[in-house]
């Protein structure tokens, strides 16, 4: 399907479980995400946060109830549901090739000059300057080494380039220093800006700037309000 702005997501009584003989991850879960809107997701290690990323983005599907944008199913897109939601897994993945190839993925008619925009916007514009060759320097075994912030910024730099309208940030800053993780935050905020942007995360630091914060909680939203009202 093609649809056009403004984004709506409706989560519709979804229950989902990984097999038939495995416990359920998410149990008849409504949510409702609003265009533009700042979703904080929080929860305990295994609650269910990727699980529901994974099935907002329509790499997974629910074993019971729907998910829609705008009304339409998210396994109706198949692969142009990268055009609608950007994702920055929990450990972002780089392919064995080029920065450049890496950043253009999805996006093969972007222009150098406009990586080298989204470089500098996610702060890795000089360090990739200063290698040999430049964005033509290989990603991986014999080649460049990404600490894992700089994976989530070389991530986050991608799904800048593809401007997409929503956009799914899974535990972002994990691992990172205070210092460090406040300035990756505010860098994403002013980023994303006017798109819908979903952010799972386990602690608090960071979501002043959310409208919303759920907890996901034995599959269920245990709570939900604004920032200050928790
Ligand atoms: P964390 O905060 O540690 O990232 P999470 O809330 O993101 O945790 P999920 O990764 O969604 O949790 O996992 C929820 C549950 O589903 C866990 O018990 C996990 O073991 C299980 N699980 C995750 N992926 C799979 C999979 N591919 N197959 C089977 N079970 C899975
Ligand atoms: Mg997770």
């Amino acid at each position: 399907p093609q649809i056009e702005a403004p984004y709506q997501i409706d989560i519709d009584n979804v229950s989902f479980q990984y097999s038939s003989d495995t416990e359920q991850i998410l149990q008849h879960l409504n949510l409702q995400i609003k265009p533009g809107e700042k979703l904080a997701i929080l929860g305990r290690s295994g609650t269910g946060k990727s699980t529901l990323a994974s099935l907002i983005r329509g790499d997974l599907q629910p074993t019971e109830g729907q998910i829609t944008i705008n009304g339409e199913l998210t396994d109706k897109f198949g692969d142009q549901i990268a055009n609608y939601i950007g994702v920055v897994h929990q450990s972002p993945y780089l392919f064995n090739t080029t920065v450049l190839n890496n950043i253009r993925l999805g996006n093969e008619d972007a222009t150098e000059e406009d990586v080298w925009s989204v470089l500098k916007r996610v702060g890795l514009e000089e360090k990739i300057r200063q290698l040999p060759d430049g964005l033509n320097t290989k990603i991986g075994e014999a080649g460049l080494i990404f600490s894992g912030g700089e994976r989530h910024r070389l991530s986050l730099a991608r799904i800048l380039l593809k401007d997409v309208p929503i956009v799914i940030l899974d535990e972002p800053t994990v691992g990172l220093d205070p210092l460090t993780e406040q300035r990756v935050i505010d860098t994403f905020m002013n980023e994303l800006a006017g798109k819908t942007l979903i952010w799972i995360t386990h602690h608090l630091q960071g979501i002043d700037a959310m409208n919303r914060v759920i907890f996901l909680e034995n599959g269920k939203i245990t709570m939900s309000g604004t920032p200050q009202e928790l």
